[in-house]
């Protein structure tokens, strides 16, 4: 694979898309474990993505990727925008000068998933969208070639699997053996972000 500055534009185009397609929906399963506001917050923070990605020139994808960061660190609240924030900024020190091919990628994806995990104190199998990112870093580091659709099964397969999990981190902890049988909206909005990019990638293949 190989992610071109155009690539990593509509990368975040699709993707602003997809959840304000699915604000509603977003904003359901936060309903049902959390308050309610994931939809709102991934639809704020992503439609001002958007905006200055479509006002400002880029030379490089790093310089996309910060720009996304600061966005949402500064535009959403709620555990999310910190936490998206995070990962893009991580991602953006990791391809910084760099071509971005799946080595490169891969380690950008492991860097976020680390940085994520560290501003979040938190860890695979609490129910949040680690559960997600953990499984696809895997997928990057281990596939030889990304196949778009087996990404898209990656993180599907894993936000499936965030169902059975009993919630322990976020809002959801506070419901504990009652989380079981929900998916996890940050899972699910996570899961819209990979599966944009298998979109992306498919079209550049
Ligand atoms: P808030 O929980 O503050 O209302 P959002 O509703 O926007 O924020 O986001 C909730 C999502 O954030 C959860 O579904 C979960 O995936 C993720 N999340 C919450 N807390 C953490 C954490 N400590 N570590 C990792 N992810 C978390
Ligand atoms: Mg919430």
């Amino acid at each position: 694979m190989l992610l071109s500055l155009k690539d990593s534009i509509d990368w975040m185009n699709i993707m602003n898309q997809k959840i304000q397609d699915n604000k509603q929906y977003l904003t359901k399963l936060d309903q049902a474990i959390g308050d309610g506001d994931h939809g709102i917050n991934m639809a704020r923070g992503f439609n001002e993505v958007v905006s200055k990605l479509s006002v400002t020139e880029y030379e490089s994808v790093s310089d996309v990727f910060k720009d996304v960061a600061m966005t949402l660190m500064g535009k959403v609240g709620g555990a999310s925008g910190p936490l998206y924030g995070t990962a893009f900024l991580k991602m953006s020190l990791a391809s910084k000068g760099k071509e971005v091919d799946q080595q490169v990628f891969a380690t950008a994806v492991n860097d976020a998933l680390q940085g994520i995990k560290q501003r979040g104190k938190s860890t695979e199998g609490e129910k949040t969208l680690v559960d997600v990112w953990a499984p696809v870093v895997n997928f990057f580091q281990k596939e030889q070639e990304v196949l778009p659709n087996a990404l898209i099964n990656c993180a599907s397969e894993a936000v499936e699997e965030s169902k059975t999990i009993k919630a322990t981190k976020g809002r959801a902890a506070y419901l504990g053996e009652r989380s079981v049988g929900h998916l996890d909206p940050g899972s699910v909005s996570s899961f819209y972000l990979f599966e944009s990019l298998a979109e992306v990638l498919e079209k550049g293949a």
